[in-house]
């Protein structure tokens, strides 16, 4: 097939394109490089610079790529502390960006689109694992903006036919040989705690210990991207004959602050001091996902289910890149 990868110079985005080269996919990328990096695009893949806010770079888009099969929608504002700071960067900008590319992709007969949606929906879970079923609570404007979009594709297909798939994905992290997790400013946990294994910070502090957990930091369920990508590959491959679906996607267990702290210091052989702080707004203190569903309906199986084999991909990649893709 012939996919469009917005956002597929980033983290996610970068992986799952390479993923879906190696599988014999045509990718095209679209990215507008703020998060991005050029170097991180699969050099089998056409790259094109752009970004969603400008309708018409959206247009040239299409009219420059015909025959696209389906979307794989990744480009977003994704940090859920800054969307409690900007909420319109996120409730305003997420949507008209994921709107303008579903107004080309229709005008284009592209009926095939996934989104990369989050657990930020399931800010009060009723049970644990968290199913599909669940009920909807954003935890932030990011989560809000996911679900926003979420609700554009359902009306999407009931009046343009479109076939989509939500992928709510919980905490995405590992890295591979060639590409791997670099944002400016970073704010996540795992490449955060690896920098301090590299002596390029003092200390990770804890965002609040105090939360009802068993040793009070955040719990949360941490997937390696390849298996995120492997997942967009396979729903992609099954939209014509399942239709429309949502999944949550994780790895059924959950890990504290402090654990993936102490793994991180085992895998690196690193003392990696840590410091508490206060609580992140917008965090709730439990997502651990179910994914039967995408099991039982896609076959899907995760690669990477351990921890410490995700925490060394990342400390493999960490190492070999100690700036990440450099030249920013
Ligand atoms: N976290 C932390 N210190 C940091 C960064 C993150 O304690 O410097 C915590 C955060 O509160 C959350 C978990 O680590 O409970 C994972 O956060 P991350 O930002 O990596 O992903 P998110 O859960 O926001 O998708």
């Amino acid at each position: 097939m012939k996919i469009l990868v917005t956002g597929g110079a980033g983290y996610i985005g970068s992986i799952t394109a390479a993923e879906l080269v190696q599988a014999g996919h045509e990718v095209i990328v679209f990215d507008n490089l703020y998060q991005g990096h050029t170097a991180a695009v699969p050099p089998e893949a056409t790259f094109v610079e752009g970004d969603l806010a400008d309708p018409r770079a959206v247009q040239q888009l299409f009219a420059a790529h015909p025959g696209i099969d389906g979307i794989m929608h990744f480009a977003s504002y994704t940090l859920v502390g800054e969307s409690m700071q900007q909420p319109l960067k996120y409730l305003r900008d997420n949507l008209v960006n994921a709107a303008n590319l579903l107004e080309q992709a229709i005008a284009h007969d592209v009926r095939r689109f996934i989104l990369s949606s989050t657990a930020n929906l399931f800010d009060d879970p009723e049970r644990m694992p968290i199913d599909e079923a669940e009920r909807i609570v954003p935890g932030s404007p990011y989560g809000e903006s996911k679900f926003f979009i979420e609700r554009v594709l359902h009306w999407f297909e009931r009046l343009y036919g479109l076939r989509y798939a939500c992928l709510r994905y919980f905490n995405a992290c590992g890295d591979t040989p060639d590409r791997g997790e670099d944002h400016d400013p970073e704010t996540h946990l795992i490449p955060l705690v690896l920098q301090v294994a590299l002596d390029q910070r003092p200390h990770i502090t804890v965002f609040g210990d105090d939360y009802p957990t068993p040793d009070g930091t955040c719990v949360r369920d941490y997937i390696h991207v390849v298996d995120l990508a492997q997942a967009h590959i396979l729903a992609m491959e099954a939209l014509d004959r399942l239709g429309s679906r949502t999944y949550n996607l994780g790895n059924g267990e959950g890990f504290s602050v402090l654990e993936v702290i102490q793994t991180a210091r085992r895998v690196t052989g690193h003392p990696i001091p840590h410091v508490i702080g206060p609580r992140r707004p917008g965090d709730p203190a439990v997502l651990i996902a179910s994914s039967e569903t995408i099991r039982c309906e896609l076959g899907w199986q995760p690669r990477y289910p351990s921890l410490e084999d995700i925490m060394r991909s990342a400390w493999d990649w960490h190492r070999q890149h100690p700036h990440g893709y450099g030249g920013r």
